[in-house]
């Protein structure tokens, strides 16, 4: 009642809600593993925990510039250069409450109603909706059966006089796949030559694994940042395990941030002040932490990996990057268990108490998304329990949480 048309059109978070199914099951005592996440477990840096206590003595926390932070801005200008060998000016830099927000705030930007954004799937799932919060059409453009990694020729094709961007999100959230050197050239040079943005989500660009680096986009741009139609997106929720203090930004010409600006001015008028110090505690500070997370989280991928190969008729790309894998379930599907990755991840919750994101969510069917963002052993303890659930071969008890558990499904 009361609620817009509009409102209703647009989903809600299906990682928020499957995460809140696993904490009321958590709270009602039962034994819930969680390869759901979307945060690393790590205690943010000391030297960002110092910066803010600093700030926060000192009593005066006021609003900041709508772009953010002139010290902290400077942080980013120099992260800018040191990790993309880019030099910017404040006036490209823009500061939002997390990537999430400067995603939201370039999209803002851009679009006009009837507009089209070409989202790469399997892709995050807040970009569909993103696109029609701005009143836009989201056009998918799905791999080729078995593959994680989407075709140039098949996005060109998709190119229409409506297109206005293009979303790129390597190391890639669900399937930490990174896109190979070719493809971003490819998307680069489309995007600045028909003026088609490119929003860059290089939220995991630091976790990446084997010595893999994540090309950058500013590799293969011929244009100035002014006369680029790049948008590169970045923040701390990643690379430092600072979720919560919500900090991201985003770099483009200076015509794209002053509208961004704008946006954000009449909306939350600019970021906490506090946080956006802890963030320049964390990006001037000593880096060795982003280091040991990016080691755990490779380290976290080979045990998921392992699991996985034991069970019968589940095959996963191996992940370059971040803290997820998507693996291919979809021989368990369209059986008596479940039709399709949604209903497989809601049996799965409730007979094996494993959260998984189901890949319908990431516009890929027959996939679940499982992170390893959590701990080893919940990687094994998960896979393991998951494996019992579809696997007639292993003994048809297991012991959750303390309970002994009969399988009287397969
Ligand atoms: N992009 C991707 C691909 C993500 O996975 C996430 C977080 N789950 C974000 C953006 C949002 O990051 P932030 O917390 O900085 O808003």
């Amino acid at each position: 009642m009361g609620v817009s048309e509009f409102a209703r059109g647009i989903s809600e978070s299906p990682t928020m809600a499957l995460n809140e199914q696993a904490r009321v099951l958590r709270e009602q005592g039962e034994s819930v593993v969680h390869l759901g996440i979307g945060e690393p477990q790590n205690a943010a840096p000391q030297s960002a925990i110092d910066t803010a206590a600093a700030a926060l003595a000192g009593g005066k926390i006021k609003y900041t510039p709508t772009t953010g932070v002139p010290s902290f801005k400077k942080a980013v200008v120099k992260y800018t250069e040191d990790n993309y060998g880019r030099t910017v000016s404040p006036k490209n830099v823009i500061v939002c409450a997390g990537a999430k927000q400067a995603i939201f705030n370039a999209l803002w930007a851009i679009l006009d109603p009837g507009d089209e954004v070409i989202l790469l799937a399997p892709y995050w799932v807040s970009y569909p909706e993103m696109v029609k919060m701005c009143r836009a059409v989201p056009v998918v453009v799905t791999p080729a059966a078995g593959s994680l990694m989407p075709s140039f020729d098949q996005i060109a094709a998709a190119v229409t006089p409506r297109t206005r961007a293009i979303i790129v999100n390597s190391p890639n959230n669900p399937s930490g796949m990174v896109f190979p050197r070719d493809l971003v050239g490819e998307l680069v040079t489309l995007c600045e030559s028909r003026g088609i943005h490119a929003i860059m989500d290089d939220i995991y660009h630091k976790l990446v694994f084997d010595g893999v680096k994540a090309p950058s986009c500013y590799e293969f741009s011929t244009r100035e940042t002014n006369a680029s139609s790049l948008v590169v997106v970045n923040g701390i929720a990643k690379t430092y395990g600072m979720t919560g203090f919500r900090i991201g930004w985003a770099i483009a010409s200076q015509d794209i941030i002053a509208a961004m600006s704008t946006l954000q001015s009449q909306t939350t008028s600019c970021t906490s002040s506090l946080c956006q110090l802890a963030a320049q505690g964390a990006m001037l500070g000593p880096q060795d932490e982003v280091e040991q997370l990016r080691a755990s989280m490779q380290h976290n991928r080979d045990v998921i990996l392992a699991e996985l190969a034991k069970v019968p008729g589940v095959t996963v790309a191996k992940p370059s990057g971040t803290f997820y894998c998507l693996p291919d379930f979809s021989a368990h599907l369209g059986r008596g268990i479940a039709k399709d990755s949604f209903e497989l991840a809601m049996f799965l919750l409730s007979k094996a108490r494993v959260v998984t994101i189901p890949g319908r969510d990431f516009g890929l069917e027959g996939y679940l998304r499982l992170s390893y963002a959590g701990s080893a052993a919940d990687a094994v303890e998960g896979v393991n329990r998951i494996r019992w659930a579809l696997d007639p071969s292993t003994p048809t008890s297991i012991a959750i949480g303390g309970k002994t558990v009969v399988r009287d499904w397969l």
